[in-house]
């Protein structure tokens, strides 16, 4: 037997009940099983503990809510995950990468979740599945990215992890590998030099964590980020645009300035998905485009994440951008500034032509 690692005891010593809520806050411990029966939770102590009062940022991601139940119409799968998905739990919708589930369990079952209908709910991912996967993934040379999620993948082990990334590392066209993990944000005591000192023998490795809001961010987050920084592992961010959470120019901008200090470049703003037991958390477009237009030009360029949308039936992350374009015509473009102002800038009029090919310009 392996000795127990601090995080799988941490992870232990979760809030899954209402009774706890109650006790603490007063919240209706009857309400919040009711809801836990359907969708389940589990709240690290951790992150327990930033909870500061009922309903507050960190409570919303994390607490079951009677919302959940009260959204019937919504769809379970808005993304077509399991259409575009050749074998099970592998989604192949880009030419070049897929997306490979490798476990349903996570360390912390947030509200909002677009993989609502699947996490915490069936038996874990078989090890053949996974095999099936990569088999999958040998079999297609045009795969050169293929990015680990779940669940969150660093749920599996170091050593069930290790000869997953190291399968995949075999294979020759698999240039890069993701991991995509909320682990540095709700238990950064998964972070141990263990797990980098592997990691880092497979390079390149990029990690994509999630954080929604500046609260998140804590000494020993930031602790779990630098070690993985310091292991050579690139770091991304991957905020959800939450009503009543983040939904503030203000607020985002702080949580994406603390995310650059300790070294996490964002990535993606995701507009809410459709997912059913979800939809409270949906904000209008327009507050996205706006907090994109409060954050570009305001501060560091790659302080900027991309607001996309993953568009309902499987059309894959569409980024969408305050309109920088006045008028777009064959002469010129008239672009409007950060500020407001507006400049010209004149096309030229030659065409290139490179090879035989032509490159096509568009007509106006
Ligand atoms: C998000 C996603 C990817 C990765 O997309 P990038 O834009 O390259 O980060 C790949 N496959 C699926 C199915 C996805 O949802
Ligand atoms: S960690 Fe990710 S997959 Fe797991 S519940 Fe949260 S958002 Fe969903």
């Amino acid at each position: 037997m392996e000795q127990m690692e601090q995080w799988t005891i941490d992870l232990r010593n979760s809030v899954t009940q209402g009774a706890k809520l109650e006790d603490d806050f007063g919240a209706d411990a009857g309400e919040v099983d009711a809801v836990c029966k359907v969708y389940p939770m589990r709240i690290p102590r951790y992150y327990y503990n930033l909870i500061r009062k009922k309903g507050d940022p960190i409570w919303m991601q994390s607490v079951a809510s009677i919302n959940e139940l009260m959204d019937e119409g919504s769809p379970e799968d808005p993304l077509h995950e399991e259409e575009d998905s050749p074998v099970p739990r592998l989604t192949h919708r880009y030419p070049d990468r897929v997306l490979l589930l490798i476990t349903d369990r996570c360390p912390m079952y947030c509200r909002f979740c677009t993989r609502k209908r699947m996490v915490g709910q069936t038996s874990a991912i078989s090890e053949k599945t996974i095999a099936m996967g990569i088999d999958y993934i040998r079999s297609h040379k045009e795969i050169r990215d293929v990015l680990l999620s779940g669940g969150d993948p660093l749920m599996v082990s170091d050593r069930k992890l290790e000869r997953i990334i190291s399968s995949l590392r075999a294979i020759r066209h698999v240039e890069i590998i993701r991991i995509g993990t909320r682990f540095p944000c709700v238990l950064p005591s998964r972070i141990t030099d263990q797990l980098c000192n592997m990691l880092k023998k497979y390079h390149p490795i990029f990690i994509n964590t999630h954080f929604n809001h500046p609260r998140e961010i804590t000494p020993q987050a930031k602790e779990a980020c630098e070690r993985l920084a310091n292991a050579g592992i690139p770091l991304g961010c991957q905020t959800v645009l939450l009503k009543g959470v983040n939904d503030d120019p203000v607020i985002l901008k702080e949580l994406m300035h603390k995310l650059l200090m300790m070294r996490v470049r964002p990535y993606y703003l995701y507009q809410a998905d459709l997912t059913r037991g979800t939809n409270h958390f949906r904000t209008r477009v327009e507050t996205g485009l706006e907090i994109m237009q409060a954050l570009r030009g305001f501060t560091t360029g790659f302080a900027v994440p991309q607001f996309v949308i993953d568009a309902p039936g499987g059309g894959g992350k569409i980024p969408l951008m305050p309109d920088y374009v006045v008028k777009f015509d064959e002469k010129e473009i008239i672009l409007r500034n950060f500020e407001g102002k507006q400049y010209c800038y004149p096309q030229t009029s030659q065409r290139y032509v490179k090879d035989t090919r032509e490159i096509e310009l568009i007509n106006f």
